[in-house]
């Protein structure tokens, strides 16, 4: 006997154990026929490198792990099970046309090798994608090789930086908000740049006198999230962007918010120069657990030369890809980028249409400004400004009774939710950052309202349950930082 013999309930109320504390001896997953050949000794064929004792494998039957597996893939929480409301990761129910499309033979199964003339259509999607990202931004032309965000940044730094190098100096430093994604930074330092932060004002945003403080002939550019990472709207941007052209700088946006601003605000009226936006976060590629992504990055005009080879090129009603230019940064990905996830926002922006996707923004603006009213009040709100798609509460009311935004994220999973994004962005001490997206139902959040506001009463009136939490989960309060630094790989 052994746990699948004698599994009979569902749910991860179970433990399972491993297959080693699974197997039972003698057990087999296949069997053979005799042979219709001669036997001959494996030391003849394999030498000295046949081992001499068994291996020590777990004994199973087929049937016992297939359903290891099947019940150890009911314990990961997914976006198809329930609201999964991660601050600045935008983890939106994304719809199962945008996988089909990708999966259609015709994209599918082309190899990157294929002779450019047998792949027009393809190159016709890249290049209606390219065009409608560019409308949505407002920006001139867009690359969509870079495979993440943070990707997008060097891709938009590296051009910067080739474009200043081109006018005689690619200058020493780049101005970086202290609110910003820790991508930020790296993504300038990797490009040689030192890194200048900028102080935030009361509600988060960039303030133009700080930016005027800095700004010299030896910066080469800010990068500004927009919204930032508070999910507020930067509203002197253009203002900032004036002060940074004023002496010879660009200005580049961090737009993996584009969840708040889509239909509504174009980045490249308003002074921004060089934009990455994340297809993995808005347009319809699941997010998260280290897949694949895309980060398309727009440029204005005085950056077209720069962009990263190759170029898809249309001439009449052909395609092709131009390798030939002299002032490009390169190639920064291999073959089309991450195709699949291309094609996924392809069939997404086809499918939402120019409204669809205004009203995404609105409704994910307004769900967010929902749970802030709902849960104002009885959480802390260190920026109490206007917030776009997100809002970010602190632990400072419940800190009072020894409660901290740990166990506050623990707890919610004895209510049945996934934990918010907790301790960042790093200038709110205990950050509880929610992103509830445009995807959910008033009902659902409500339900998600209601767990926080009870945890809230109870860290006030029981303030031990919280602190212990999780109860229902079979394991409960997990050291993170020693399976981090010393995981026990049980075999
Ligand atoms: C998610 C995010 C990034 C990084 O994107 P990746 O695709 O994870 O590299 C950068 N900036 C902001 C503001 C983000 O939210």
């Amino acid at each position: 006997m052994n746990f699948s013999d004698t599994y009979t309930s569902c749910g991860p109320q179970n433990e399972e154990p491993t297959v080693f504390e699974q197997s039972v001896a003698g057990r087999r997953g296949f069997a053979f026929g005799s042979p219709d050949v001669p036997a001959s000794d494996p030391k003849d064929t394999f030498g000295p490198v046949f081992r001499t004792a068994l291996a020590e494998l777990p004994e199973l039957s087929e049937v016992d792990v297939a359903r290891h597996f099947t019940r150890l893939s009911t314990l990961n929480y997914s976006k198809d099970i329930g609201l999964y409301p991660l601050g600045s990761c935008t983890m939106k129910y994304n719809p199962k046309v945008a996988n089909k499309a990708a999966s259609l033979a015709g994209f599918a199964q082309t190899h990157p090798y294929q002779d450019v003339s047998t792949i027009q259509g393809n190159l016709a999607l890249l290049h209606t994608l390219q065009n409608d990202l560019a409308k949505i931004c407002g920006m001139d032309a867009v690359t969509l090789w870079p495979a993440a965000g943070s990707h997008g940044e060097l891709t938009g730094i590296l051009m910067i930086r080739a474009y200043h190098t081109s006018k005689g100096n690619p200058r020493k430093k780049i101005l970086i908000p202290d609110s910003a994604h820790g991508t930020n930074p790296a993504s300038a330092a990797i490009c040689d740049y030192e890194v200048v932060q900028i102080k935030s004002d009361g509600c988060g945003l960039v303030d133009p006198a700080e930016v005027e403080k800095h700004m010299d002939a030896d910066v080469a550019a800010i990068m500004v999230t927009n919204p930032n990472t508070l999910g507020i709207f930067e509203k002197d941007f253009k203002k900032v962007a004036d002060i940074v052209h004023s002496k010879g700088g660009l200005v580049y946006c961090d737009g993996a918010n584009l969840n708040a601003l889509m239909g509504y605000v174009k980045m490249g009226r308003i002074g921004c120069d060089v934009m990455h936006m994340n297809l993995h976060k808005t347009f319809a590629t699941p997010h998260g657990g280290g897949g694949p992504g895309a980060g398309p990055v727009g440029v204005n005009m005085a950056l077209e030369p720069f962009l990263p080879t190759p170029v898809i090129v249309k001439r009449g009603d052909k395609y092709s890809l131009e390798e030939k230019r002299p002032l490009s940064i390169g190639r920064v990905r291999s073959f089309f980028g991450n195709f699949g996830v291309l094609v996924r926002a392809y069939a997404y922006i086809r499918e939402m249409g120019g409204e669809g996707l205004t009203a995404a923004t609105r409704l994910a603006v307004l769900n967010a400004n929902y749970v802030k009213a709902r849960l104002k009040g009885a959480y802390d709100l260190p920026y109490d400004c206007p917030v776009l798609h997100e809002c970010v509460f602190s632990d400072a009311i419940q800190n009072k009774t020894g409660v901290k935004t740990i166990d506050i994220a623990k707890r919610l999973m004895d209510y049945g939710f996934h934990p918010p994004t907790v301790y960042f962005p790093l200038i709110v001490h205990g950050a509880i950052m929610i992103e509830p997206t445009e995807t959910e139902s008033k009902g659902l959040l409500d339900r998600f309202c209601d767990a926080m506001l009870e945890i809230a009463k109870e860290a006030k009136e029981t303030p031990e349950i919280v602190r212990n939490a999780p109860h229902k989960a079979f394991r409960t309060r997990l050291d993170e930082v020693g399976a981090a630094r010393e995981p026990c790989l049980k075999a």
